[in-house]
């Protein structure tokens, strides 16, 4: 394959025909990227930081374009383009804020004539791996605090979104980083396998847990710095306390956003059986409601599958097994018959842990409803699972909310809400979720290695 072509998937229109990177291209980029380490490293950071708010300005200049070629590439709504842009503006500001605090050489112990201290070192030529879904989002968790911390990066975008990764390196060379501290590689698996042949200091990558064990497959005997955010089965428990209408819009909200492709995306719910048939209804009401449609219309909330027919067939699959072991299908179950790959949003109740919709990602707008009878069946049920990304509770009781939140097997727990990410949290997957943590300290933290210091005289 020499060449990528890129597809809007709410057309089927192929917008643009790539180059793709080859073993041979690769190792040229990591050699430049290698050698331009070198002089990144001892680029003050008071330099990296400045250069880091030209790109900000530079993005934002160009925010709506941005947004617009994100959506044409991904199928996302304009909206939640925008919104994804606003994001990664927030973590970059949080990461610019955090970095001078966490490189900062730390003096540890003193005693007549010693001095004890810790400084933050980068740990080279790191290679990003990335996912389509939020390339903005998840490249921000990556390649800003490892250009911050001092280290270059070989960033491979999504075959599904290589020209919003384009854009990310156009952006960098506009804003006058020096050439090679941000070198894209385009193109699929064979590109991505490529770039671990290489000799890299580190390998973060953003994708699902099928590639994450290829990749720690290929990677094996290696030491390098590894980070992986991995798929969900996120799960969310409604307690028979809520407010049904509110809490059905906020579910619904969660498990359809993005159409159903964030790795936190609601997967399952689970309905305390005293309000199971109003919740129930309340939020088949809200998902009929959801306006699917193109993309670039302000209207829209469900665009495109950016994976297209083999998302559709995932989907289909699902929903066929869900249904022929019991489950009722309310609305949705089809994709649309219109161009494009579009799926309608689709809502099964009376689900149980023997329907594949209940144990596999769907990454889609298709979500399963299970009635439970009490808190400790939910636990199980949340916990039935080989994830461990999120997991949520919807009940006005703090302290039962703590009680099961603190059973669950997952990275981030949620009370009172679901789907959300802060760069002031560690984002960390447990189990077939993920290794290591990106965003807060510990997502800057990762991109150094620290060096220790013995001060006689
Ligand atoms: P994917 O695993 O298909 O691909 C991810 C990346 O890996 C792509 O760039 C792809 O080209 C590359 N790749 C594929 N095979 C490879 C190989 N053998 N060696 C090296 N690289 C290879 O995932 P996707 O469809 O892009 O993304 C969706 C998945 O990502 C979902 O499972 C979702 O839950 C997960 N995700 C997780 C997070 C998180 O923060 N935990 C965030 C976003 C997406």
């Amino acid at each position: 394959m020499t060449e990528i072509h890129v597809t809007n998937p709410a057309t089927g229109e192929i917008i643009a025909s790539l180059p793709v990177d080859n073993p041979e291209t690769v190792s040229q980029k990591a050699r430049y990227a290698r050698d331009a380490q070198k002089i990144w490293a001892h680029t003050p950071l008071s330099e990296r930081l400045r250069l880091m708010q030209v790109f900000r300005l530079k993005l934002t200049e160009q925010q709506e374009a941005l947004a617009r070629l994100l959506s044409e590439e991904v199928g996302k709504p304009i909206r939640q383009s925008r919104n994804e842009l606003n994001g990664f503006l927030q973590r970059f500001d949080y990461f610019q804020d955090q970095i001078t605090a966490v490189l900062a050489e730390e003096e540890v112990y003193t005693e007549l004539g010693l001095s004890e201290t810790i400084t933050q070192e980068p740990l080279g030529l790191v290679a990003n791996i990335s996912a389509w879904n939020y390339p903005w989002l998840v490249g921000c968790n990556v390649f800003i605090p490892a250009l911050l911390t001092g280290n270059t990066v070989l960033y491979k975008p999504s075959e599904f979104s290589s020209l919003t990764g384009l854009a990310m390196a156009r952006l960098f060379q506009e804003a006058g980083f020096p050439e090679h501290v941000f070198e894209p590689v385009i193109g699929g698996r064979e590109t991505g396998e490529a770039l671990l042949e290489e000799d890299l200091d580190g390998l973060f990558f953003t994708g699902s847990y099928g590639t994450g064990t290829a990749i720690a497959t290929q990677l094996a005997g290696r030491l390098l710095r590894v980070g992986m955010e991995l798929g969900g089965k996120d799960p969310l428990y409604i307690c028979e306390d809520v407010d049904i209408a509110a809490t059905a819009a906020a579910a619904a909200d969660g498990a359809f956003y993005n159409n159903g492709q964030s790795c936190c995306a609601v997967e399952r719910i689970y309905v305390h059986k005293q309000i199971y048939q109003a919740f129930v209804e309340a939020f088949v009401e809200n998902v009929k409601n959801f306006v699917v449609g193109d993309p670039l219309a302000e209207t829209t909330y469900i665009g495109a599958l950016t994976r297209g027919q083999a998302a559709i067939s995932t989907l289909r699959a699902q929903v066929k097994d869900a249904c022929a072991k019991g489950a009722r299908l309310l609305c949705g179950g089809e994709h649309l018959m219109r161009e494009g790959a579009f799926f309608a949003p689709t809502v099964l109740a009376d689900t149980n842990h023997g329907m594949v919709l209940m144990r596999e990602e769907s990454f889609g707008p298709v979500i399963g409803i299970q009635p439970v009878y009490q808190d400790e069946e939910a636990v199980t049920l949340m916990n039935d699972t080989p994830y461990g990304l999120t997991a949520s509770v919807y009940t006005p009781d703090r302290a039962r909310a703590r009680k099961i939140l603190s059973q669950m097997q997952t990275g981030t727990v949620y009370w009172n809400c679901c789907d959300r990410v802060s760069p002031h949290l560690p984002w960390s997957g447990r189990g077939h979720s993920g290794l290591g943590a990106t965003l807060s300290k510990l997502g800057i933290q990762a991109f150094v290695q620290p060096k220790a210091w013995h001060w006689r005289g």
